[in-house]
């Protein structure tokens, strides 16, 4: 790429360039890091910088920006997070000693899934560094999280098994190598992952221990790049990285990403945001590495009995000893975050400050023992036996650091006195330095008659004599030799005093380097520790999260679970969606069972809208997630089997929002559940068929109803609108019907959110119509279709209804007939189907065919009661006439 005419640094930097194509290049030029060519335009741009140009006289001006080397971390961390690579060339040689172009190298490539200094912000995030391999059918896939060392492999079958992990570890950076299809590439960066080629392997051998044990190829071919990977872009110390751990995803509670994301475990749906999410409310953890840990275990609750119970168990112990879990917390709220001080100590990153958090921290620990020793039970034995203080390291930096350090390690100040000889005589040098200063000072001040005579400091020119202009007359001539002069004053020096400077910067400048050096001694010895410190950072966050655990359960009055030993006998008592509870108060939420006893499989639930369908849904997923995770769960008591996998569906009308609302990803999703489902698993499906038209709809319901029922026997939630599934359970035999109550009260209708046995109430609607106040007249009428329908839905076809029972519209006429009676102001709908002429009543008779869709969409907008409507029936509401409206454009 070299261009003619080249100034030998633009030859450098292109050079170097050439390595980085995908990267911005920072390339170190003085005080600032300068980006040149499509690299300046476009950092310009996405950095709200100036751009220049280089040689703006020549033909080819260069474009040219950059960012002062001090603030740079900033401008690295806006483009990684906007998911850049970001190369840093510094200058290798001091740039006054070096003979010719000065010695430039890249000392590390930042990218998306390696940035450590992610902001205090994130302290509680992981940030996850995926790979992936393909070998034939197989998947070797790894991650690693740098700032904490974390190193993990496993092998996929599947494409969508990695699609989901890839999602729950919310990767921003997938690491492969050319065996990866293309077709894989593409849906991995649809998801909005960055993707980065590493072909080539050399894991140097003192990394080599890192993949011990792993024996799969396509376990130890990823996780060589992956490591390839960090090597060559961190180009720095990774003495944290811990020993690869392989998982096999069946060792969890699988939940695809769909249903993570659908149970709001960790992400709020409409917001992004962790507020409002499980992970919210459980999250009493009061270290960065329990927050963390917390997560994982969210991501990824148990199937082994004997774990799960060992968990609860601590936890129950905890719930009853209150004194100690108050004290826990208050101790585990003075310790850092000790997995990220790890990586900072073997990236060499490390401060002053961070060694006395570490101390701190590494103190708490023996206190944290303490607690544990009182505790009347011996389930805490193996985290008691895992929580090492580390003495060494907390008696090295005790003797050796201050303990208020400065952030710099290098200006001095970081080491004790009295901790090395030499350092205390320099600074003693320093000192009597300072002294004789001052000495002078006062006596100059005595010798001359000029009080405010001081003497200052300054890097440019040392220590002088200051005199302001209004006392210089006062001065007696000869006395100090010129040295520098300002608007107000004069600056002075005598041959003592430069004698005395010289002293005091010789002592100042060894005094420093010496302290960097002893520094970087404890640092070294801290590094030898970092396993250690690593091991025991795994304890502190397991006691943190048990506590977290506790913590919450007492205060939401949550109970331990018990585990069916076998069969699928199933009966929570008075359970409570947690979430939904904490937001609504303990008094507004109204509890209920769920009783799914060995021979039923199937709940199908029946009930109006925004009744409380969907949060007993729910509220049942996230019982069993809790109690999957070792916690208590929000119930009067709560009886269950141990679930393989978790499979929510949520019909395409309520998932307006995410944008995928098409009736086919329903579909997919669907039949991924029934794809992958067990006898074991708990399957939510949540009016599915809504996404389609009413008979297509109900058949396809019906249709997957039967086939869970036979063949998959899976515990299966299935509300639905549609009320003539429920004769299903003269049918079929593990199905049993249940419904959200309502009652009229003073005219009004009120939602008990209250599950009843058997099937809801079918005239519902017209119930509510009653309610609203519509015609008599009308309300007959409709209870006359009503009936027909009845008769005639057994045969699940389309039927001509007769001539003079021609379907009344249910929406006001153009023009409207005169009525005897007062008219009611609007007519009130239940749902949003209801309101629909043309999807629901248009099956058993032709509609109108004189109005166009136009005018009926005017009819129906005019007739909408919005009062009675949530805001996302709305939303079904306008993109249903959205639908039709395109549909007949389309036709005409
Ligand atoms: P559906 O799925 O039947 O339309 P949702 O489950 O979405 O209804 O619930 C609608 C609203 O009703 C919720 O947002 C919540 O405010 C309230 N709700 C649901 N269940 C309960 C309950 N058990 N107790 C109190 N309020 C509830
Ligand atoms: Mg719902």
């Amino acid at each position: 790429m070299a261009k003619v005419n080249q100034t030998p640094m633009m030859v450098q930097y292109q050079k170097i360039k050439d390595q980085y194509p995908d990267a911005f290049l920072f390339y170190r030029l003085g005080d600032f890091y300068e980006m040149f060519n499509d690299d300046a335009v476009k950092g310009a741009q996405l950095l709200e910088l100036t751009l220049t140009s280089r040689n703006h006289s020549s033909k080819n001006p260069i474009p040219m920006c950059g960012v002062p080397h001090r603030a740079v971390q900033n401008y690295i961390d806006i483009l990684v997070d906007r998911g850049y690579k970001v190369a840093i060339c510094e200058q290798m040689e001091d740039p006054k000693l070096a003979q010719g172009m000065v010695k430039r190298e890249v000392i590390q490539l930042v990218t998306p899934g390696t940035q450590t200094d992610t902001g205090a912000g994130n302290a509680k995030d992981n940030n996850y560094l995926t790979a992936l391999t393909q070998v034939k059918n197989k998947f070797g896939f790894a991650y690693a999280d740098l700032s904490t060392g974390e190193l993990k492999v496993t092998s996929l079958t599947d494409f969508d098994a990695v699609l989901n992990e890839v999602m729950s570890l919310q990767t921003k950076e997938t690491v492969v190598d050319k065996s990866v299809s293309k077709d894989v590439l593409e849906q991995l960066q649809t998801v909005g992952i960055l993707i980065s080629h590493q072909d080539e392997t050399e894991v140097k051998s003192e990394l080599s221990y890192l993949t011990q044990g792993v024996t799969a190829p396509e376990q130890l071919t990823v996780l060589n790049h992956l490591l390839t990977y960090i090597i060559t872009t961190q180009k720095r110390s990774l003495a944290h990285l811990q020993r690869a751990v392989m998982y096999e995803p069946t060792f969890f509670l699988k939940m695809d990403h769909y249903s993570q994301r659908n149970l709001e475990l960790i992400q709020n749906m409409r917001t992004g945001k962790k507020s409002g999410t499980l992970l919210w409310l459980l999250d009493e953890t009061k270290t960065a590495m329990g927050g963390r840990l917390l997560k994982q275990w969210l991501d990824r609750p148990l199937v082994s009995r004997k774990h799960i119970l060992a968990r609860q168990k601590k936890v129950s112990v905890l719930v009853d000893q209150y004194f100690e879990r108050n004290s826990l917390q208050e101790e585990l709220t003075k310790v850092y975050d000790l997995e990220r001080l790890a990586g900072r100590v073997a990236f060499g990153s490390v401060n002053g400050r961070d060694l006395i958090q570490l101390k701190t921290s590494l103190k708490q620990i023996p206190k944290l023992q303490h607690i544990l020793n009182e505790l009347p039970d011996a389930v805490f034995d193996d985290i008691y036996d895992r929580l090492d203080p580390i003495d060494n390291v907390t008696d090295v930096i005790d003797e050796a650091i201050v303990d208020e350090p400065p952030l710099s390690v290098t200006d001095g100040g970081v080491i004790k006195d009295g901790y090395d000889k030499t350092l205390d005589s320099y600074r003693q040098a320093m000192h009597n330095g300072k002294q004789w200063l001052a000495e002078m000072e006062a006596s100059e001040r005595k010798a001359t008659g000029i009080n405010n005579l001081k003497i200052g400091y300054n890097r440019v020119f040392g220590y002088y004599i200051d005199v302001t202009k209004t006392n210089l007359d006062k001065l007696p001539e000869g006395r100090y030799e010129r040295k520098q002069t300002l608007t107000n004053s004069e600056r002075f020096t005598t041959p003592e005093l430069k004698e005395k400077e010289h002293l005091i910067l010789e002592a100042e400048e060894k005094s420093t380097d010496l302290e960097y050096k002893l520094f970087v001694k404890v640092r070294e010895l801290v590094k030898k520790n970092i396993q250690r410190i690593q091991s025991l950072a795994h304890a502190v966050s397991e006691l943190d999260v048990l506590q977290s655990f506790a913590d919450i359960s007492e205060k939401y009055r949550f109970v331990a679970p018990t585990f069916t030993k076998s069969g699928h006998d199933l009966e929570i008592v008075e359970g409570r969606h947690p979430v939904v509870e904490k937001v609504l108060g303990r008094q507004t939420y109204v509890p209920n069972d769920v009783k799914m006893p060995e021979e039923t499989s199937i709940l199908l639930i029946t009930g109006p809208n925004m009744s409380g369908k969907s949060t007993y849904m729910r509220q049942l997923a996230l019982t069993v997630i809790l109690a999957q995770m070792g916690c208590f769960v929000p119930a009067k008591s709560a009886k269950m089997p141990i679930f393989d996998q978790i499979f929510t569906r949520i019909g395409a009308a309520d998932d307006l929002i995410s944008g995928e609302s098409t009736f086919m990803v329903e579909m997919k999703e669907a039949n991924e559940a029934l794809a992958h489902a067990t006898a074991n698993s708990l399957v939510l499906f949540d009016e599915i068929g809504r996404g389609t038209a009413t008979y297509d709809g109900m058949a396809l319901a019906q249709a997957i109803i039967e086939f869970v029922h036979d063949r998959i026997h899976a515990k299966t939630l299935f509300s639905t609108h549609y009320h003539e599934l429920t004769v299903l359970d003269k049918s079929l035999a593990h199905l049993k019907n249940v419904h959200v109550g309502a009652v009229e009260k003073n005219g009004e209708l009120v939602f008990l959110h209250q599950m009843q046995d058997g099937p809801a109430d079918k005239s519902y609607g017209i119930h509510v119509a009653k309610l609203a106040g519509l015609p008599d007249s009308l309300l007959k009428r409709a209870d006359k279709i009503l009936t027909h329908l009845e008769k005639t839905q057994d045969q699940h076809a389309s039927v001509q209804v007769a001539a003079e029972d021609k379907p009344v519209q249910p929406e006001p006429q153009p023009q409207p007939k005169p009525q005897p009676k007062p008219q009611p102001a609007e007519p009130v709908t239940e749902t949003a189907e209801a309101t629909d002429a043309d999807t629901q009543l248009s099956l058993f008779g032709e509609p109108e065919k004189k109005a166009t869709k136009a005018d009926k969409v005017a009819a129906q907008v005019k007739a909408l009661n919005l009062m009675g409507l949530t805001p996302m029936d709305v939303m079904n509401q306008v993109y249903k006439w959205q639908q039709e409206l395109t549909q007949s454009r389309k036709k005409r």
